[in-house]
């Protein structure tokens, strides 16, 4: 083995001895892509991956260098065919982005750029904060107010949710454990999982979590919200945190804000809003009145990587109280200490605000995709996504093949295929099958859940690249597919 001498002898480095035919490939990764994406919608939306690719993949810890094209070969032959495919016209499922051109450069710029964005006086910091700035503007949120960008929707909760459990009491040094009151959380039957593990790992506990029913409309039902604060105070427990859906996973549905910000203040209860896609439909005339609350929230999570169209990975949090936000989180360790000039000056670190100290440049994706297209851009593709879902329940509607089950509230439509002589289970199998063709036949890319014991398709329009003759296509090929599997001869 080479001692310590010999090494420093040859140093070596990642950086390319050839940086001519490192140039050469990274302009072919970059036609590749602007290529793939060109011409997204000639592929079907989605395509099983077969056993070889699988294999290919899942290699020895590659101890040896390969020729940098043969790398990028293999990507082109057994990880790009492959994809999710929520880039595609045609993909509705779960809730998911499609992303942009423009944002995927942006994020090789960033990563090339590659600035830890926690810490210092450099450009990321101040782009950062002008991105926080903007998304409050964007939802009237106060200006005062602070925000983090954190991975997603669940972490923006989680953040939420330590920020309302740390008001109540000296939590950070204390623990729950500090707490005389049992902690009690509220929010409706139809909630995301993240805010139940939210609740696991903050300590609060899920049996301290209160479901409220919902209605026919999947909107939590507030005589019953009033009923079970009433009787956890009468036990001698805190209720602390009022969690309010603005766009449910499974419908869409936006819960009554208004009466659930009206409890919050007479109860003296933190009021959070999980808005992962639908606080941005706040966006659009349309739903100005009933988002109206969002801008007395206490704290309001929501995703850029739906409802904004950007790349994996970007959500935000706000908080309207400054100072119980960076309570939660803020300190100073000898390492980061803040200076009066070079690099460690600069504005107040952001692991203040959150749980992460290394950041990445996120928000340099949001900030070129803003400038470059404007703000309206995404108002309009917001309207338009609602618009195209409307149209939707429509044709399912009109179509006798199909129950559309419950009616369209926003930007979510979930729908099945009916049959005479079938009852709900033999429904359930065949509107489980018709997915699954969809799906591998290449057509459509929905997704489904099940409501009131129905097994429903689901599609959730986040999608900038879809056109409503997309959805007229996927009526037919539902009712084609449906009528194909329940009709035996
Ligand atoms: C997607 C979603 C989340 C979770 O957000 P991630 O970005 O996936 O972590 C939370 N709540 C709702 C309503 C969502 O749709």
């Amino acid at each position: 083995m080479e001692d310590f001498n010999q090494i420093l002898e040859k140093e070596t480095t990642l950086d390319p001895q050839d940086w001519s035919q490192m140039r050469a490939i990274a302009h072919t990764m970059v036609d590749d892509m602007m290529n793939y994406l060109e011409t997204v919608a000639e592929r079907p939306s989605w395509q099983p991956m077969p056993q070889s690719a699988k294999d290919a993949i899942r290699q020895p810890l590659p101890e040896q260098p390969m020729e940098l094209e043969a790398v990028y070969n293999r990507f082109k032959t057994n990880i790009l065919p492959y994809t999710k495919g929520n880039i595609h016209p045609r993909f509705t499922a779960w809730v998911q982005g499609t992303g942009t051109p423009l944002a995927m450069m942006a994020d090789m710029l960033a990563s090339g750029m590659n600035p830890n964005t926690t810490i210092g006086e450099h450009a990321a910091m101040y782009v950062d904060k002008q991105v926080i700035d903007w998304c409050k503007e964007l939802l009237d949120f106060p200006s005062e107010a602070t925000g983090m960008l954190v991975s997603g929707g669940s972490i923006a909760n989680i953040t939420g949710i330590i920020v309302a459990r740390n008001s109540f009491g000296n939590i950070r040094a204390e623990g729950l454990q500090g707490m005389t009151q049992k902690m009690i959380m509220y929010c409706s039957a139809e909630t995301h999982a993240c805010i139940m593990k939210a609740a696991e790992v903050t300590g609060i506990g899920g049996n301290n979590v209160r479901k409220i029913n919902v209605g026919s409309d999947f909107r939590m039902q507030i005589a019953h919200l009033e009923a079970l604060i009433a009787e956890d105070r009468a036990a001698g427990y805190l209720p602390f945190c009022i969690v309010g859906n603005a766009g449910t996973v499974n419908t869409g549905a936006i819960d009554p804000l208004d009466d659930i910000l009206n409890i919050c203040q007479r109860e003296k209860i933190w009021f959070h809003i999980d808005g992962a896609f639908g606080a941005l439909a706040k966006l659009t005339p349309e739903y100005q009145t009933q988002l109206k609350a969002l801008e007395q929230a206490d704290s309001v999570a929501f995703d850029l990587h739906k409802w904004m169209y950007m790349p994996y990975e970007v959500g935000c949090v706000l908080f309207k109280n400054p100072a119980l936000h960076r309570a939660a989180f803020g300190g100073q360790p000898s390492y980061l200490l803040s200076h009066e000039r070079g690099i460690a000056a600069g504005p107040d670190p952001l692991t203040n605000y959150g749980m992460e100290l290394s950041r990445g440049f996120k928000a340099l994706k949001v900030y070129l995709s803003l400038q470059h297209h404007g703000a309206q851009a995404f108002r309009d593709l917001i309207r338009q996504n609602i618009a195209q879902s409307f149209y939707l329940g429509e044709l399912i509607v009109q179509d006798a093949d199909l129950e559309l089950v419950t009616p369209v509230s926003c930007n979510v439509v979930c729908f099945r295929f009916i049959k005479d002589g079938f009852d709900n289970e033999a429904l359930n199998i065949l509107n489980k099958e018709i997915l699954m063709e969809l799906h591998e036949r290449g057509l459509h890319v929905p997704s489904s859940t099940i409501l009131d014991g129905k097994y429903v398709i689901r599609c959730a329009n986040v999608n900038h690249r879809l056109r409503k003759t997309d959805y007229d296509a996927l009526v037919e090929d539902v009712v084609k597919i449906g009528k194909e599997l329940s009709t035996f001869s």
